[in-house]
């Protein structure tokens, strides 16, 4: 038999690769991880987490407004940039330290350098100049912000710098129209930055439902951020302290910062993957089956850098099916239906199920149930906004297909209706549950009147 120096070599210590690394490790693998930048990886050290810290700090000053009219008297509120930074920066230090003490402790060894793939057993460790062997190679490279090529685009910066600007821009442009431009829009607006977002589409958050779309649009366009859809940017230049901004659409907009949120792609540049005969698709990720198995059988693969579904939890399930298929013995896939979703925009989404685009398509008849209201609270608050809320129905079965939330708390919402609809529940399940009173999400089980098109748009 061979005699590698690792069972398991992880390449990126974010989401996937550390819970693989764990599982395999505690499965009594020798295992070692490589990792270029900070173990956690894009989620802990800048993603998912500073984002919804950065969430939580803009919702206060909202907050602070509404109590007036429950009777609080505020006075002058100040907000400081520089502290929020600070206190981001000792939470992710302490969120990484406890990354590494739970790798050292399933005994995983952690190499801080950027590693690269030399052969199908094969990786080389850049800072230590050397090759190590291993059974089997784990890419769990992540991704990395996408800005396209045009006159300028290297004034602009992406999510990564926006978790460390030296100070808060008084205006900004966020280009794009998918999570992190819809999140990142409402963050800076509730800090009160001025934001225009711009999108090159018809309408932000393409392939969500399109209630949510349209009623978070108006949510947003209340709030103050300017979105111009249809447009994009033609080119960036200095101008003063600040940029030039020319718009396809012939407009000109002068602006403090310019940030870029138009996706991500896979880290596969320079990985060596290819020349090892890796196979890679249209936007290099890698191609991999079922297991996360890549083309090369002792290679594989999971995470963003495969582009299958680019959340936290899909990555950290995708190394756990992982772990337990190749050492464990136990075949073990990803189930991808219904996997619920939130958008920590301002008022926030929650998701879960098909859209009624879908739902229309997959199903000859779908019911609709829903609900767009005023919440109890901003009944005293005065704040002009509304919650929503939508049932989507299989017509045959009467099971419910997707639920979408726009609301305070949608998130948490989605992910308690994602066991519902995962287990099948239908439209009766949902009926028969008694209401929690007094709250948003009674409406769930309270919506007993199917929703019918006005009659032009169902003649349609
Ligand atoms: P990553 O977490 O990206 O980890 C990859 C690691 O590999 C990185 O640490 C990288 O430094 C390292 N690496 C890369 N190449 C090498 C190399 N050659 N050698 C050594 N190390 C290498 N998802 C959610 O579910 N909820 C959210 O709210 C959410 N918010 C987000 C907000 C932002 C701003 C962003 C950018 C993403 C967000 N995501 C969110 C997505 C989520 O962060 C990713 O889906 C998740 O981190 C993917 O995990 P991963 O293990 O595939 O890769
Ligand atoms: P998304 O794919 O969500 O959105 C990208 C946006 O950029 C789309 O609106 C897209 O438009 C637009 N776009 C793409 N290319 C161009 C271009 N060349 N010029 C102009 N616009 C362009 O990516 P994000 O960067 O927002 O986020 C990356 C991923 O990270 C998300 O998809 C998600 O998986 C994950 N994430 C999850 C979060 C959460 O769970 N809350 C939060 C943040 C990120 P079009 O629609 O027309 O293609």
């Amino acid at each position: 038999m061979t005699n590698f120096d690792y069972d398991l070599f992880v390449i990126g210590a974010g989401s996937g690769g550390v819970r693989a690394a764990r599982m395999a490790a505690n499965n009594g693998a020798k295992v070692a991880v490589a990792e270029e930048y900070r173990v956690g990886g894009t989620c802990v050290i800048r993603g998912c987490v500073p984002k919804k810290l950065f969430v939580y700090a803009s919702r206060f000053g909202k907050d602070f407004k509404d109590a007036e009219n429950f009777g609080w008297s505020i006075g002058d509120v100040n907000f400081d940039w520089a502290t929020l930074i600070a206190n981001k920066d000792k939470e992710i230090d302490r969120l990484n330290g406890i990354y590494i003490k739970n790798l050292k402790a399933s005994d995983v060894q952690i190499l801080e350098t950027r590693a690269v793939v030399r052969g199908p057993n094969m990786v080389y460790l850049l800072n230590e100049e050397i090759e190590v062997t291993a059974r089997t190679i784990l890419v769990a490279t992540g991704g990395s912000p996408f800005i396209p090529e045009f006159p300028g685009h290297e004034h602009a910066i992406t999510s990564n710098e926006a978790f460390h600007l030296p100070a808060l821009p008084e205006n900004m442009i966020i280009v794009g129209g998918g999570y992190i431009a819809v999140e990142f829009a409402g963050i800076f607006s509730g800090l009160g930055v001025h934001v225009t977002q711009l999108y090159r589409g018809p309408r932000i958050l393409r392939g969500f439902d399109d209630d949510l779309c349209e009623n978070l649009t108006a949510e947003m366009l209340r709030r103050g951020i300017d979105i111009q859809v249809n447009t994009d940017v033609k080119e960036i230049s200095n101008s003063g302290s600040g940029y030039r901004v020319d718009l396809n659409n012939g407009d000109i907009i002068y602006t403090d910062l310019v940030m870029y949120a138009t996706g991500r792609k896979p880290n596969t540049a320079n990985l060596g993957l290819e020349s090892v005969g890796v196979e890679l698709n249209r936007k290099g990720a890698v191609v991999v089956d079922e297991y996360s198995q890549s083309s090369i059988p002792s290679i594989y693969a999971v995470g963003d850098v495969t582009d299958r579904v680019n959340l936290t939890p899909v990555a950290i399930r995708e190394g756990a099916a992982f772990a337990e298929t190749v050492f464990n013995n136990n075949p073990t896939g990803v189930d991808y239906d219904n996997i619920a979703t939130a958008v920590f925009s301002e008022p926030e989404l929650g998701t879960v199920g098909l859209t009624e685009a879908e739902a229309r398509e997959k199903y000859n008849q779908i019911d609709i149930y829903k609900s767009l209201f005023k919440p109890m609270k901003h009944t005293i608050s005065g704040r002009d906004t509304k919650t929503m809320m939508k049932i989507i129905v299989d017509a045959a079965g009467n099971r419910v297909v997707g639920c979408h939330i726009m609301g305070p708390d949608a998130g948490e919402m989605a992910q308690i209706l994602g066991i519902a609809i995962k287990m099948g529940a239908t439209k009766e399940d949902f009926d028969a549950t008694v209401a929690v009173h007094p709250t948003a999400s009674e409406e769930l089980v309270t919506m007993r009147e199917k929703w019918q098109a006005p009659v032009a748009e169902a003649a349609e």
